[in-house]
């Protein structure tokens, strides 16, 4: 089904490996607790929207977010972590060993636009739900860690959550799952997969020589990009569905009267995940390289890491899901089930959460808000207010206490962290 340009597709045969059914024991106490939290939460989510920073320069989002969890007890909290200025990681241990849980909190916007992309609300409903989650670790003597991260730059291919992957951030805390939210004004699910990318910059290096006088005596690197981008319009017959392959022309040559010495383009490729992007990316850079065996032009293809695709944990999924589900006024629409009936939900877009999914059981559950006056989407003007409102905030809490939920589920329940690792593995396999 496709619907403003997000395809909701129901995959057969894929079913959750869990039966876990969960209590709702602690779902009142995580209510109350972020409800209490609202009052102070709404100015720090307001000052955040209305502060806009680009990627990698949050720096008052992490001073009002590092200042926000030391005010709470018994959290360490570390700013400018693993050599980012702007990352931040806050540890709540219950002193007991047991599942570590964490929460990504985005900070970043978007230039131009400002908060266009809602990552204030992504920072509220991980705060809230990371919080939430420690105080019933408190309250109720459960075992385990909660690990709150300030992830900079997620904007721009800023792949600042996977700068704290490669740091070791994530195995220095021996964390098991990674839980975050977006918003948009779509979907309510816990079942979201995005795209896999990468950007391929691609230069031809020719020879100049005059076009009428010894045009022979030249290579030609205008040519070299024309047959590669030729070969890559052939190529894309036998492409699948989800590939997309996009090129921009950066440097076409200098003049007309000249066999061109340098030419230059850039190639977006996105797909349906990982693996598939490995082989496109090779067979389009194959087309690249024919460009250049034909005219004798050298290349050089500079591969500029992406983002994986987001596979999300199906058992974790159906804890979020019960969660939201039992929560008072579930708003629409509402979202897949976990179950043989399960669909999962197609966002056409790339986030470095995707890379943090490869590396342990996450979920990414998008979040409708409600819509601005022209019911733009994320990157849109519309979109920058309709997630500085109280009604978007208020939405946001919703996902911080289904994801507290999830949390403590997994703190709490005997034999689920081993499940949802399961699945992990059965995902990561068929892969
Ligand atoms: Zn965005
Ligand atoms: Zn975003």
């Amino acid at each position: 089904m496709e619907k403003d340009g997000f395809i909701i597709v129901p995959r057969e045969g894929d079913k959750c490996s869990s039966q876990y059914n969960g209590s709702l024991e602690y779902l009142s106490d995580i209510d109350n607790f972020i409800e209490s939290l609202g009052e102070s939460l709404w100015p720090l989510n307001k000052f955040i929207h209305d502060n806009p920073e680009l990627a990698f320069r949050e720096h008052k989002a992490h001073q009002a977010l590092t200042d926000f969890v030391r005010s709470q007890e018994s959290w360490q909290v570390t700013p400018s972590a693993y050599g980012i200025e702007t990352a931040w990681v806050a540890v709540c241990d219950s002193g007991e060993p047991g599942p570590v849980v964490s929460f990504n909190v985005e900070m970043d916007a978007l230039p131009v636009l400002g908060h266009a992309c809602g990552h204030n609300l992504i920072a509220t409903a991980s705060l809230a739900g990371g919080l939430a989650t420690a105080a019933i670790m408190k309250q109720h003597g459960l075992a385990g860690k909660v690990v709150l991260f300030g992830t900079p730059g997620e904007e721009g291919y800023g792949g600042g959550k996977i700068r704290l992957l490669e740091r070791g951030a994530y195995d220095s805390e021996g964390v098991d799952i990674s839980l975050i939210s977006h918003p948009g004004i779509l979907h309510n699910s816990a079942l979201v997969r995005t795209t896999a990318f990468t950007r391929l910059g691609v230069e031809y290096f020719g020879k100049a020589a005059h076009v009428s006088k010894d045009p022979w005596t030249g290579i030609n690197a205008l040519d070299a990009l024309v047959l590669s981008y030729n070969a890559v319009s052939a190529l894309r017959q036998q492409t699948m569905p989800g590939d997309v392959i996009g090129i921009a022309i950066t440097n076409g040559g200098e003049a007309t009267n000249v066999v061109h010495a340098y030419t230059a383009c850039v190639c977006m490729l996105h797909t349906n995940n990982a693996s598939r992007l490995e082989i496109l990316q090779d067979k389009v850079s194959a087309c690249f390289r024919a460009g250049a065996e034909a005219t004798g032009a050298k290349i050089k293809i500079n591969i500029t890491q992406g983002y994986k695709d987001h596979v999300p944990n199906r058992v974790l999924a159906t804890s979020y899901a019960k969660y939201w589900n039992t929560l008072p006024d579930v708003p629409d629409p509402l979202p897949p089930t976990c179950g043989d009936q399960q669909q999962f939900t197609w966002v056409k877009a790339s986030t470095d959460q995707g890379d943090i999914s490869y590396a342990m059981p996450s979920v990414n559950a998008s979040f409708a808000i409600p819509p601005g006056p022209q019911t733009g989407q994320p990157h849109s003007p519309d979109f920058e207010i309709a997630s500085g409102t109280k009604g978007a905030f208020v939405r946001a809490l919703r996902v911080g206490k289904a994801l507290a939920g999830t949390a403590v589920d997994v703190l709490a329940t005997p034999g689920l962290l081993g499940e949802i690792k399961k699945q992990w593995e059965q995902d990561m396999d068929a892969i």
